[in-house]
């Protein structure tokens, strides 16, 4: 841990982000972390416990990336940083035991739901979709009698495109009593919305290529945990597996990072005024963001987030012809997959045929990022007006 300034007052977020992962500060020492590029290191003998021996095991340059992380979801250990989010998706999802279930959101990220379709087939493993802003479909599915336990409850919250919100601490409470493990995919909340770890939950995921490096330049991935055994497991997955971090995309990721309190906070504010002013657009049929009253988990999302993020929801009239002709009508929008960068984009989802087919046909999921709001907002009444 970064020595705080006085053991009274804890560094906020905002502070770690910026004073982590940096060199000790000896005379001469460079202010950031060096990259290292070198596949491996001098050693003779039996190496020592920690001794660094070959970049698939563990390297210089990862090492500020994962204490951050870690600090910032409050873990005691660093982050284990993988080569994008699916990689760390699939190591936390090699936790679930084979022959038993894994409970999963109907909505969660679609890849995550490709790959744990996947364990199926290799490990015999039941996928059991729930609706996880419905507690009780949730707590309902870790242990349903005459059928096989989950092992595994897999949280996303707010969910990738419908921002469903979950209540984790109580399906934390649940999930514990059934003897399950849970996970939590943060990419959306990010550790300064939400610290699942402190909740119980044993495993939290991110796409660091999303809002953590924030910057559209990265695919990178971390997963992060407080049980030595439990990260033992999944730094096995990687060095077996190798799906291993780039040294440049780590230095991104970590550059990228130093900025995103600043960054959410001005994408959070804007988000929340463009949804608002979405809500009362006559183009519009429907919006979605938790800090919206209209979010069927506003009050659990004031109770359990700080902040209600950068994403948004919105379904125009016209169906999905028009959903499509927004995309081409923005001028300053970006129309592209993925989201939380800087620049703000905008994509309808169920162009993909692995969406989950409860997602509507017409939904544009918007990622707002810092441009200035009144720029954001004049081009998509620009483009809804145009389009009518
Ligand atoms: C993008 C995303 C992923 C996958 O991450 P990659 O870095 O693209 O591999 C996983 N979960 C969520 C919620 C995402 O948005």
């Amino acid at each position: 841990m970064t020595p705080d300034p006085t053991a009274a007052r804890p560094l906020s977020p905002a502070t770690r982000v910026v004073a982590s992962g940096r060199p000790d500060r000896t005379q001469g020492a460079p202010v950031n972390p060096p990259v290292v590029l070198s596949s491996t290191y001098v050693s003779t003998g039996t190496p020592e416990p920690g001794e660094k021996l070959y970049a698939r095991y563990t390297t210089e340059t990862w090492e500020p990336f994962e204490q951050v992380l870690g600090e910032l979801e409050h873990s005691a250990l660093p982050a284990l940083v993988f080569s994008s989010g699916m990689a760390a998706v699939t190591a936390a999802l090699s936790l679930v035991t084979p022959g038993t279930a894994v409970v999963v959101p109907r909505h969660a990220y679609h890849a995550t739901l490709l790959a744990a379709a996947e364990l199926t087939e290799r490990s015999r493993v039941h996928v059991r979709p729930v609706d996880v802003a419905d507690t009780a479909d949730v707590v309902g599915a870790i242990a349903p009698t005459g059928e096989v336990p989950a092992s595994m409850v897999w949280l996303e919250s707010p969910t990738n495109p419908m921002l469903d919100v979950a209540d984790v601490p109580a399906i934390v409470a649940a999930a514990r009593e059934r003897g399950a493990l849970t996970v939590v995919d943060n990419t959306f909340a990010t550790p300064l919305g939400q610290r699942p770890l402190t909740e119980g939950v044993d495993v939290v995921v991110h796409s660091a290529t999303k809002f953590l490096s924030g910057h559209s330049d990265v695919v990178l991935g971390a997963a992060v945990t407080d049980d030595a055994g439990l990260r033992e497991r999944m730094l096995t997955r990687r060095t077996v597996g190798g799906a291993i971090a780039g040294p440049f995309e780590t230095y991104l990721a970590l550059r990228g990072l130093r900025t995103l309190a600043l960054r959410t906070e001005r994408s959070q504010a804007s988000a929340l005024v463009l949804a608002r002013r979405l809500e009362e657009h006559p183009g519009v049929l429907e919006v979605r963001h938790p800090g919206l009253p209209s979010h069927p988990q506003h009050d659990r999302a004031t109770a359990l987030l700080d902040g209600y993020g950068s994403v948004l929801t919105v379904r125009p009239r016209g169906g999905a012809a028009a959903a499509d002709a927004l995309t081409r009508a923005v001028r300053l929008w970006v129309p592209a997959t993925s989201l939380g960068g800087v620049e703000s984009t905008l994509e309808r989802r169920r162009r993909f045929s692995s969406e989950a087919a409860t997602v509507p046909e017409d939904l544009l999921r918007l990622s707002v990022g810092i441009e200035d709001v009144e720029d954001l907002w004049a081009d998509l009444d620009q483009a809804l007006v145009s389009i009518r």
